[in-house]
């Protein structure tokens, strides 16, 4: 089922949100992660679960093998894909696989640089990366994919609220140099927009409005899904915020470092601020498009944080919907 569709059912009023899981390096790992992804499908029932993808299709096949877990669960399953420095039959392999397992969503990534190509010029890299023009940026995997398959997917792209950081090329951030090659991206073809995570509720409602302003409109009435981070432990969340350039505000720094020796506290007050954000985003009326405000976590594969947030949030729907109902009867009635 396509994530635009769920989404375009539910209440305007209603919320919702999706869980980001990773392929688990081995056997044992996957083992574990399948009885998190029946509890979570179950005790959670988020709208849809997203798998990644390793940078040069480097988890091509486990990333499949996990999304097709996701869908036996009854999970709906975005696919993330990354384009460069990846032979194309493992793009082409990847979509088809996806076609066959029902899965009708796709993230369109361009994946990040591989170290070695340091302080190269970032087009130079990826030409010389991937030996082929095709593929350079995300809007080119977008445009690939709309010419293949026509409608069959939804297609995500995504966005950074703090302004994209290069870890291989580093610039400052800046939302506005990013904004035209978005906006082009978005108008190749997709049909909603995930964030990276923030910390920074107020640059990310900023973000939010600069987009639904745009004068270009392709940004009006698409879904802006906004990537959360539960806080795991006061190192992880030092770790994926200097990885990954996103701002910590002075007030949750504080928060968090006040307690940094306690590994409860350190979880509590994650989940109070990441409360204290998602209703802050909930509230934003004029920015919302007009659409269910969806919230999509990065979940590390960890369960109880996340848990505890939706929880809290109330962002559990308490009745299945029609479609998980029908899932449910199918197996029942499937052998074994
Ligand atoms: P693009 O949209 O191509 O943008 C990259 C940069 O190039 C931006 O600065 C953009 O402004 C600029 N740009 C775009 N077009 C042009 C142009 N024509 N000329 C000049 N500059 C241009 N990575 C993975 O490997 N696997 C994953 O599963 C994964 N999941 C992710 C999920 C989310 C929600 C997000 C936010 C990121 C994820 N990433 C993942 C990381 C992503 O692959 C990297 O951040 C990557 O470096 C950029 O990807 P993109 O799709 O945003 O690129």
């Amino acid at each position: 089922e396509k994530i635009t569709d769920k989404i375009k059912a539910l209440p305007k009023d209603a919320t919702y949100f999706s869980l980001e899981f990773f392929p688990p390096k081995t056997p044992a790992g996957l083992q574990n992660l399948h009885a998190r992804l029946e509890r979570m499908a179950k005790g959670l029932r988020p709208l849809f679960v997203n798998v990644t993808w390793g940078a040069g299709g480097s988890t091509a096949t486990k990333s499949l093998e996990l999304a097709s877990l996701c869908q036996s669960h009854g999970l709906t399953t975005v696919l993330h894909l990354t384009c460069t420095n990846m032979s194309k039959s493992i793009l082409d392999d990847a979509l088809e696989n996806a076609k066959l397992m029902g899965i009708r969503n796709v993230l369109a990534l361009r994946g990040d640089e591989p170290r070695q190509h340091e302080y190269l010029d970032v087009t130079e890299q990826v030409r010389n990366g991937n030996g082929d023009d095709e593929f350079v940026y995300a809007i080119d995997l977008v445009r690939y994919i709309r010419k293949q398959y026509g409608e069959y997917f939804s297609i995500g792209v995504a966005a950074y609220p703090e302004g994209y950081a290069e870890s291989a090329y580093p610039v400052a951030q800046d939302t506005a140099r990013d904004l035209p090659y978005l906006r082009e991206k978005t108008a190749a073809g997709a049909d909603f927009i995930m964030t990276q995570f923030f910390y920074d509720i107020d640059a990310y409602l900023s973000f939010e409005k600069l987009l639904r302003n745009d004068e270009s409109g392709v940004f009006r009435d698409i879904p802006i899904i906004p990537g959360l981070m539960p806080v795991q432990s006061y190192q992880i969340f030092r770790r994926t915020t200097k990885l990954c350039s996103v701002a910590v505000p002075a007030a949750i720094s504080q928060r968090l470092e006040s307690v940094k020796a306690d590994d409860e506290m350190v979880k509590e007050y994650g989940i109070q601020i990441l409360t204290e954000m998602i209703e802050k985003v909930k509230s934003a009326n004029e920015t919302s498009g007009g659409l269910p405000r969806g919230f999509h976590f990065y979940t590390l594969n960890l369960e109880k944080a996340v848990a505890f947030i939706v929880e809290r949030c109330h962002l559990i729907p308490e009745i299945p919907t029609a479609d998980e109902v029908a899932v449910v009867d199918e197996d029942d009635e499937g052998p074994g």
